[in-house]
């Protein structure tokens, strides 16, 4: 299946910390440990699996002793990778698991590509590839919903949705291969009409399950969210009101936040990742154009804009030119500076655009709780009720293959095709899924998988 060598990694993340973890697996990871480690004042017996003991590391040619760790040895098929895996855990800092992980090398091991251990545990069974691919976002998740989601995936969640998908699309396949195998029977086994229902029902479901993953990315991903507006009307000041801590500079001075400011809120379990940009207005300024360059191409890629209004002030030329020039965007206008006498005309503003408005002060904290909401609702926009969710491009990818096949299914049923045709479509579907959880695999899909993770997972 693979070349059944043993691999070696610092699990743990580079710097200093209260321990650092070796992770050795394959057929060698025992017999390396037993040269290397030795217990505190006792015998050589053999280790029991799944067990924590403490003792030394030690270099067998030079006698000395590198550190006092903790070594596990979780013996095959109940490890990670599903073979025998062997972790040392020794004090934290990057010299001294440098220094073992070099020793466990000098004795036989090969340093473990990026996800190679995941792999392993994939290509043992361990678990399928949708599994193997939410222990990646469960590492990169940044919010307790965006946990929970990969959790669920990495539990085998997906895995068992898409299975029932492909048990149902089996279930009709079974008619339609009958109808091949019996020409004589047409195929009336099911009636041809009831076939095409079953087959349209399927079809929504996949569609239903492949539309989460546009609000499943944000958990994941984290949502754009840019804050724009000319300058003073007081975008920086809202940023640090959203964030509750001082972040970008507040100055009173007109166009002096040039960079994009970006800071990560979690919105109710959406990670937000906030960008507070140069003010947009007409200038002459090249430094201050730079800036202002930048924002509009933020703009463009941000999933919604949070427009800012200074409502002590009459609405400007400038303020009417921006929100004519965001026709297209998830947006909602923030009227600032709600605790100074209003002098904004609203009526004039719902003339302009038609956005949700919320009144707020960034000085007193006003509004702000309702703004966080209103984002959020924004941002989130449904909450769909289906059997899965996908979180993953490479997963809607399959599921849009195997709904466009099905759809084209159905159309040749509806046609009265020869069921050899129906056939096609159908198995083109069913393999799309079984791509999904690895049951059908090409090796560049795997190494383009695992190669997004870190060396040592
Ligand atoms: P930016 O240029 O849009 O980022 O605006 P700033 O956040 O730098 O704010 C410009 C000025 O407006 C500063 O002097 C702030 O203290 C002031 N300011 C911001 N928000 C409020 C508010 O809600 N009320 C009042 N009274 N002043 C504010």
């Amino acid at each position: 299946m693979y070349e059944e060598t043993t691999i070696a990694a610092i699990a743990t993340p580079p710097g200093e910390g209260g321990v650092a973890i070796v992770r050795i697996s394959g057929p060698e990871a025992e017999k390396i440990a037993a040269r290397i480690f030795a217990r505190v004042g006792k015998a050589d017996e053999r280790l029991q699996s799944h067990r924590l003991y403490h003792g030394q590391i030690r270099d067998p040619r030079s006698a000395r002793i590198l550190d006092d760790v903790l070594l596990t040895v979780m013996r095959r098929p109940r490890s990670y990778t599903g073979e025998d895996v062997v972790e040392i855990h020794c004090h934290g800092g990057a010299f001294l698991a440098r220094r073992i992980l070099e020793l466990v090398l000098s004795e036989g091991a090969r340093q473990a590509a990026p996800g190679e251990f995941t792999k392993r545990a994939f290509l043992n069974g361990r678990m399928d590839l949708a599994q193997a691919e939410a222990v990646l976002d469960l590492i990169r998740a940044r919010t307790e919903k965006s946990a929970a989601l990969a959790l669920d995936q990495a539990g085998g969640g997906l895995s068992q949705r898409v299975g029932e998908l492909r048990e149902a699309l089996l279930d009709i396949l079974v008619h339609v291969e009958a109808a091949i195998d019996f020409p004589e029977e047409e195929i009336e086994f099911l009636p041809r009409r009831e076939l095409i229902g079953k087959i349209r029902d399927l079809n929504k479901t996949i569609d239903d399950i492949s539309a989460t993953y546009d609000w499943a990315r944000l958990f994941r991903e984290g949502a754009r969210v840019t804050l724009c507006g000319r300058p003073n009307v007081g975008k920086s000041s809202l940023l640090n009101a959203l964030l509750g801590e001082n972040r970008a500079i507040v100055t009173p001075i007109a166009g002096t936040t040039r960079d994009v400011i970006e800071e990560t809120l979690n919105l109710d379990g959406v990670p937000v990742v906030l960008a507070d940009t140069a003010g947009l207005r007409e200038t002459e300024n090249p430094i201050e154009t730079l800036g202002i360059d930048f924002t509009r191409r933020h703009l463009e890629t941000s999933d919604a804009v949070i427009v800012v209004l200074d409502g002590s002030e009459p609405l400007s030329r400038d303020d009417e030119a921006l929100l004519r020039s965001l026709p297209n965007k998830k947006f909602l206008v923030a009227i600032n500076k709600s605790d100074l006498p209003q002098f904004i005309d609203t009526q004039s503003l719902a003339a302009v655009h038609c956005a949700r408005r919320i009144s707020i002060s960034a000085r007193t904290g006003h509004g702000i709780a309702e703004l966080k909401k209103v984002l959020r609702d924004l941002l989130i926009d449904r909450e769909i009720e289906a059997p899965a969710v996908v979180t993953n491009l490479r997963h809607r990818a399959a599921l849009r293959r195997s709904s466009d096949s099905l759809a084209k299914a159905a159309a040749a049923l509806d046609e009265n095709f020869a069921p050899e045709f129906v056939a096609i479509d159908l198995n083109e579907a069913r393999e799309a899924l079984e791509e999904i959880t690895g049951t059908i695999r090409s090796d560049d899909i795997l190494e383009r998988i695992f190669a997004n993770f870190c060396i040592g997972k």
